[in-house]
């Protein structure tokens, strides 16, 4: 409100940011779902207790919407100025490394279209010796630009981790044995935009139409029907394999890395996702068993919104529809690293909630999440490649 007051007084006027739509739809079965997907819609979550879609919708789209039965359409509004934008996660990585210097580093992976950095930082203890090799674990948010609360988690990780340190021992242990990297915004290109010109962007800003960069990965790229070869569809894959540079970083830290574990962080549905996302494929034997089993304990750990019940853990197709091109099918199948999409959140907000009522809350709620990985590095697991 402040900014628009300051803006009018001095005389320029907004960006103007086209008008868009939550709008609320029944499902029955998967079948449903695909179809929309099918139809081209955006599809902004599901809530898995409700049976129901939230569809993304311009309002040039709307009539495309004419005889489904619509439960609710709400206005989307602008994203609450609390979110971080690109320069304020730099500064926080920064500010960072600066205080705890014998604790993080930050490093740029990579170059975005628009000439952003892609920052990380490697969280461990420099000073301590280890007797064996650290193990590594790699956090990554906001491969989605609209996502904004995934970069709050994913610097909630940093922040949680390096301000402990010392005086909680299972933080002072799991910074001493892991090098645990944090990216927390993948795609800052695309999160400009979303504070610029568009609340809902979701892919870079390639050409200015953008590649969904989780659709871009080398393993099994557009191999399912589960991204679009079509510029102005939110899932287009790219025009080749790995094309995009936010998926060239994260694949090139992870060959170099070799996590033992990858959390993804996407929002929203109150899901946990482990490969493949292309149906019917399953993790092969014997790794599915201890794969699926982490992945449902990971899920059991992470409580819904409303405060009762958790996550629910599946394959993408099993709980939305077919994915191809997937930063964790590619994690699992090229580097044998145990991968999981989180899709943080409930429906009740869509992809912006207010600050002030759910970042909190939602942290708070993910370092169950996060924490149970961290304990659960030791083992059993999937031996690298
Ligand atoms: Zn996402």
């Amino acid at each position: 409100m402040k900014f628009q007051w300051l803006c009018l007084l001095l005389g320029f006027s907004l960006p103007a940011f086209a008008a868009e739509y939550y709008i609320r739809v029944p499902f029955k079965n998967y079948e449903d779902i695909k179809r929309l997907v099918d139809q081209g819609f955006d599809v902004g979550g599901i809530n898995l207790q409700k049976k129901r879609v939230t569809l993304v919708v311009k309002e040039e789209d709307l009539p495309k919407t004419r005889g489904m039965k619509i439960l609710e359409k709400r206005a989307i509004g602008r994203p609450d100025s609390q979110y971080k934008k690109p320069v304020d996660v730099e500064k926080m990585l920064f500010d960072t490394e600066t205080a705890f210097p014998h604790l993080a580093k930050v490093e740029s992976i990579g170059k975005t279209g628009e000439g952003r950095d892609i920052w990380a930082i490697h969280l461990t203890s420099y000073f301590f010796v280890s007797e064996k090799p650290k193990l590594s674990v790699l956090f990554d948010a906001m491969h989605h630009a609209r996502e904004v609360m995934t970069p709050e988690v994913a610097l909630d990780i940093v922040d949680y981790l390096t301000k402990n340190y010392g005086a909680d021992p299972k933080v002072t242990k799991w910074m001493n044995q892991y090098d645990i990297w944090v990216v927390p915004m993948l795609n800052p290109d695309g999160n400009n935009k979303v504070w610029n010109s568009s609340s809902m962007w979701r892919k870079n800003n390639r050409g200015g139409y953008g590649v969904d960069p989780n659709r871009n990965y080398t393993y099994e790229w557009n191999s399912c029907n589960g991204s679009s070869g079509s510029q102005s569809s939110e899932t287009y894959r790219g025009p080749s394999a790995g094309s995009e540079p936010e998926s060239q970083a994260l694949m090139n830290l992870a060959t170099r890395i070799k996590p033992m574990f990858n959390i993804s962080y996407h929002s929203y549905s109150e899901i946990v996702i482990y490969p493949y996302g292309c149906s019917p494929k399953h993790i092969p034997a014997p790794d599915q068993a201890i794969y699926e089993g982490v992945g449902k304990e990971l899920a059991a750990k992470l409580v819904r919104d409303s405060g009762s019940g958790s996550y629910d853990p599946g394959t993408a197709y099993e709980l939305l529809y077919d994915v191809d091109g997937g930063s964790i099918d590619w994690m699992y199948a090229s580097e044998k690293v145990m991968s999981f999409v989180i899709e943080m959140n409930g429906d009740a907000e869509g992809f912006q909630p207010s600050y002030a009522a759910w970042r909190d809350k939602t942290v708070q709620r993910q370092r169950l999440g996060w924490q149970y990985i961290l304990d659960r590095m030791e083992g059993p697991g999937i031996k690298p490649q």
